[in-house]
């Protein structure tokens, strides 16, 4: 076992603090990673703060994780010394069942979380990014295009899949119209990877201050969803609206800016149920669905998507003692468009 430092949470209502831990002893198919950068999801702080109901300490959370592999078990063949790693929501799943051939693993009940979860032995907790090292197996590990910057790549393990999954799902692509709900740090890749695939690009954001950015990062449009006029201007425009907000909103008013057929994704997790009214889907045959993350084999695709068509997350590097102060500012939509930790700095 190898000695790890990181920051940690010890109870929902208190600060990170620093924390030492033991990684586990590599298996022959496992790698070592030097965690060089780790990014700060909103999911963090929902788990962190227990908002989730699941969570259990200490928790050493960060799911959006860049390095360096500094050790490669016998058995492995993906990667060697040096090489550029990343990883994302999950370091394991079941290897039994059919589904992994369908490369939906990550929709399956054995599915083990990069942190907030045990191990496949039950007991030994699972520990993520806000850390100087992890062991994974090489196949819950993706590469890191050599183009990209490595601490603007660390965000495309989380928000970066959690976009792409939907957008190759449901088409977009020339001649779709799509709406990303949120220019957070998922909304903001949305908007980048949206563009690249061709689609036209709306932002729905709760005001114009972004509007600058959005248009720069690839938006057709902009539009304010406190003004009232944003719904009726837009109704009936959308063939696909993705919402990365966990808020509650309006959601019959999303559902009718979607044309017939059309589909409004949840990506963000509403504490509360999300009441629709069955006229709001009805006249139009409209789809209300929802889509989490994406497999390894799908998050791979998108990392060499978007090696080829250049596209990182827009960052702000921080010192991880900075990290309090940045979930703070991440609840106030104080970001553009994501935290990443230097490692360096622990
Ligand atoms: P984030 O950076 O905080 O972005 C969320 C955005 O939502 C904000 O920037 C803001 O955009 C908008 N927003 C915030 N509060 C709002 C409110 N009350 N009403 C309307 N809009 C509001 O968070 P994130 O990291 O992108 O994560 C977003 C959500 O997705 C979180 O709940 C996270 O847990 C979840 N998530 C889901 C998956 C998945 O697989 N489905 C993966 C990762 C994260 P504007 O300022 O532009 O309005
Ligand atoms: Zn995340």
């Amino acid at each position: 076992m190898a000695l790890a430092r990181g920051y940690a949470a010890t109870d929902a209502s208190k600060p990170l603090q620093p924390f030492s831990f033991e990684r586990r002893e590599p298996n022959d198919d496992d790698i070592v990673i030097d965690i060089k950068f780790s990014g700060i999801c909103h999911s963090d702080i929902h788990q962190v703060r227990n908002e989730w109901g699941n969570s259990s300490y200490p928790m050493v959370p960060g799911h959006e994780i860049a390095g360096i592999v500094t050790a490669v078990g016998s058995k492995v063949t993906k990667f060697k010394v040096g090489d550029r790693a990343g990883v994302g929501c999950f370091v394991n799943s079941c290897t039994q069942c059919a589904t992994r051939d369908l490369d939906l693993e990550h929709y399956m009940p054995g599915l083990i979380g990069t942190y907030n979860a045990f191990e496949a032995d039950g007991v030994t907790p699972t520990y993520g990014g806000y850390s100087d090292s992890i062991v994974v197996k090489e196949g819950y590990a993706l590469s890191i295009p050599e183009n990209l910057p490595l601490d603007a790549s660390a965000p495309l393990l989380c928000a970066g899949i959690t976009l792409y999954s939907p957008l190759v799902h449901w088409k977009a692509g020339p001649g779709k119209k799509v709406a990303i709900v949120g220019m957070g740090g998922l909304g903001h890749m949305g908007v980048k990877l949206a563009h690249a695939m061709g689609a036209d690009v709306t932002v729905l954001s709760q005001s114009l201050s972004k509007k600058e950015d959005g248009l720069k990062l690839g938006a057709d449009h902009y539009y304010a969803t406190s003004d009232a006029e944003t719904f009726k201007t837009l109704a009936g425009t959308f063939d696909l609206i993705l919402c990365t907000v966990s808020a509650e909103i309006d959601w019959n008013a999303y559902l009718g800016l979607l044309k017939v057929d059309g589909s409004l994704v949840l990506l963000g997790i509403p504490e509360n149920a999300v009441p629709v009214h069955a006229f709001s889907l009805v006249p139009g045959r409209k789809n209300i669905s929802g889509s989490m993350i994406g497999s390894i084999k799908e998050t791979q695709e998108m990392l060499d998507f978007c090696g080829k068509h250049n596209i990182v997350s827009e960052i702000e590097l921080i010192r991880m003692d900075q990290v309090n102060e940045a979930y703070e500012r991440v609840i106030k939509s104080d970001v553009r468009y994501r935290f990443v930790i230097d490692m360096a700095t622990l």
